[in-house]
């Protein structure tokens, strides 16, 4: 059930790619959250409201994982709060979250930030120890893959997650990837950038998925 509450930023953590930062947080209210999911952030600057949706980074809902957008409003403040800094939230919101029972076989795909639900999703499926075999893919500037240590670390102590990674300026080794990954009709879960998802979405329907067959969130 979602809530209106408070979060408190205990840190904001620099990460390899200067437009990427992890902010953390003690959640002063939020109850019932499933991996996936997102909270509906509300800041005023200025005379504006603004009101933006943050994929929920951790299976523990601490954390988020922001990308300074270009002329971003709310993605520049994000990135200056400081450590104290209460924010108004609303949520738990969402659909992207795993089907009950968990399919046998998951392909999980993240472009740039869209790797923060993805990495909830692993580290809660990680912290189960849920019998699956999962395909992890994170597109975008290579070498600076936000939370790639993470998700390396996260494969690397599993004998069930493999993860890959693809450079966002040459997308024919994920679309091979992809096609690789889809002969076996994985459940597929993909979020970041409206463009990256639609597109995947489109080979998804070629290969003849349904809806009930994947899950998408789209960034904007
Ligand atoms: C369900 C959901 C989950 C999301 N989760 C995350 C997340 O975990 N981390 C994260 O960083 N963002 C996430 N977003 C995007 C986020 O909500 C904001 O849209 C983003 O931070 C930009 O807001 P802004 O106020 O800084 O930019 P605005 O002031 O709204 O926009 C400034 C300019 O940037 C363009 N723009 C807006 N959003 C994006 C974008 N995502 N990428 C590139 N250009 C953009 C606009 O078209 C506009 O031209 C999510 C969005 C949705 C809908």
């Amino acid at each position: 059930m979602p809530v209106r509450s408070q979060l408190e930023i205990t840190s904001c953590e620099a990460t390899s790619d200067p437009h990427v930062k992890i902010l953390r947080f003690r959640n002063l209210g939020l109850k019932d959250f499933e991996p996936g999911q997102w909270l509906s952030l509300k800041q005023t600057i200025g005379e504006q409201e603004l009101v933006r949706s943050y994929s929920l980074l951790t299976k523990d809902a601490d954390a988020i994982c922001i990308d300074l957008v270009d002329g971003g409003l709310m993605s520049s403040m994000l990135f200056d709060t400081q450590p104290g800094t209460r924010l108004d939230f609303a949520g738990p919101f969402g659909a992207f979250r795993l089907p009950k029972p968990v399919p046998r076989e998951l392909l999980l795909v993240g472009y740039y930030t869209g790797i923060s639900p993805i990495h909830c999703l692993l580290e809660d499926l990680a912290a189960k120890d849920i019998a699956c075999s999962v395909q992890v893919a994170t597109v975008g500037p290579p070498g600076i893959w936000p939370m790639d240590r993470e998700l390396k670390a996260l494969s690397q102590a599993s004998t069930t997650i493999q993860y890959h990674r693809f450079d966002w300026n040459e997308l024919t080794p994920f679309e091979s990837f992809l096609d690789e990954a889809l002969t076996k009709q994985p459940f597929a879960m993909i979020a970041g950038r409206t463009a990256f998802v639609k597109s995947v979405q489109k080979r998804l329907k070629h290969c003849g998925y349904t809806r009930n067959q994947f899950a998408m969130e789209r960034f904007g």
